[in-house]
């Protein structure tokens, strides 16, 4: 049987670091499903265990159980597993752990472990510079200790600053414009030269635009801790009555309604997007590999508050107020490379993604939390047995 999601590439064992947070779990459910074995290392600094418990629920390889030695296993007829172990990816100790706890035999890793907020890495550029490039090195130290070449990087459409061209092909100038840009730049170049500095190096630099949405369940999603930044989580929780009115960061802005487009895609379509690129890397010669992955379709704020409205039969209040600082009007992607390479473009509408965001926010109102008490386990673990 051809697998759909790697386009029929050999199922291995692989490593998600920060493969509990929103963009990693819903990930692993997708790698799960067309049958790789998934080792997650997270510090669940914003990820959560429940989150993978549920992953495991939805693959059918619940429930999970705890061994003596703090593993939690399940079985099921046949299968991949799922192995959850705490850690941080700046720790040699965790990450040496990882590798091991895979048995060996992990072929490759998906980098999702690193800080995401803005305003953040500009009053804390240390940290930023700490957790998302040394994290980064430590990494690939641990891959060189334990024989593993194959890489695939969250990088971030953030490179490619306030640029006026649209939509943006990956050959665009780099420049980015705050902290947390730099170190995805930094990261990227990092990653350059080490694919030049060895054969054998099959990396994967994908620049996400907007991810947005949720598994159709409305099991996993995404669970900011605090008032949300981005838009999207933020409309959601204005929709579940936590915050009183969605602020609209312009009206006057170049563009159709004079409000801020963006290029969303589903989370689900992203996820399917890792899939492709780990086939994509283990079926072709060594390389390094750049691809955007966005719907090249922009929308703008008022666009999507719609959408969400029409789609959820609500009525959402929301206020023009000030520019965000750093802003720009208008990024969309040019998607048409991960087409070309590897056969993926997204498959889901905006109303998809305000669908299942909204189911997701709706039976979830506080995020993982509203499951109850947050079990903070060194190594959980699930599998299919046979
Ligand atoms: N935005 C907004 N209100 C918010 C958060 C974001 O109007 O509370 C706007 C923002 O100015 C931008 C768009 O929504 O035009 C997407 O912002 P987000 O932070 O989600 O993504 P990014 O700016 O990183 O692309």
């Amino acid at each position: 049987m051809i697998d759909s999601l790697t386009g029929g590439h050999s199922l291995t064992k692989v490593l998600l670091t920060g493969g509990a947070g929103f963009i990693g779990s819903h990930t692993s459910l997708a790698l799960l499903e067309s049958g790789h074995q998934v080792v997650v290392m997270d510090d669940f600094s914003n990820g959560s265990a429940e989150a993978l418990r549920r992953v495991a629920e939805l693959t059918g390889l619940g429930p999970w159980r705890q061994d003596a030695t703090d593993h939690w296993s399940a079985s099921a007829p046949v299968g991949g597993s799922l192995t959850l172990i705490r850690g941080d990816v700046r720790s040699q100790q965790d990450l040496d752990r990882a590798f091991q706890d895979g048995n060996g035999g992990i072929s490759a890793v998906l980098h999702f472990a690193g800080l995401k907020a803005v305003g953040e890495s500009m009053a804390e550029p240390l940290r930023y510079w700490d957790v998302n490039v040394t994290g980064t090195v430590r990494l690939l130290e641990a891959m060189g200790r334990h024989g593993c070449q194959t890489l695939v990087f969250s990088s971030s459409a953030t490179l490619y600053g306030t640029t006026d061209t649209v939509p943006i092909p990956e050959t665009a100038p780099l420049q980015p414009i705050n902290p947390y840009g730099y170190t995805k730049a930094a990261v990227e170049r990092m990653l350059t030269d080490v694919a030049s500095s060895a054969p054998g190096w099959r990396i994967a630099l994908l620049r996400y635009f907007n991810p947005v949405g949720a598994h159709p369940s409305g099991r996993i999603g995404e669970d900011p801790s605090g008032r949300p930044n981005n838009l999207f989580p933020f409309l959601c929780q204005v929709a579940a009555g936590c915050r009183q009115q969605l602020e609209v960061f312009g009206g006057d802005w170049p563009t159709g309604d004079g409000t801020g487009v963006r290029d969303y895609l589903h989370v689900m379509d992203l996820a399917e997007g890792h899939g492709r690129a780990l086939g994509l890397l283990q079926a072709e010669p060594p390389q390094l590999l750049t691809l955007n992955l966005g719907s090249g379709q922009g929308h703008s704020v008022l666009e999507l508050l719609r959408t969400f409205e029409t789609t959820n039969g609500l009525t959402l209040p929301y206020a023009v107020v000030e520019r965000r600082p750093g802003d720009s009007a208008v990024s969309v992607a040019d998607p048409s490379q991960a087409e070309r390479r590897m056969g993926w473009r997204t498959r889901r509408s905006l109303a998809d993604i305000c669908r299942d965001g909204w189911a997701w926010q709706r039976a979830n109102p506080q995020g993982y939390r509203s499951a109850g008490p947050q079990p903070a386990p060194e190594l959980i673990g699930a599998q299919h047995g046979s």
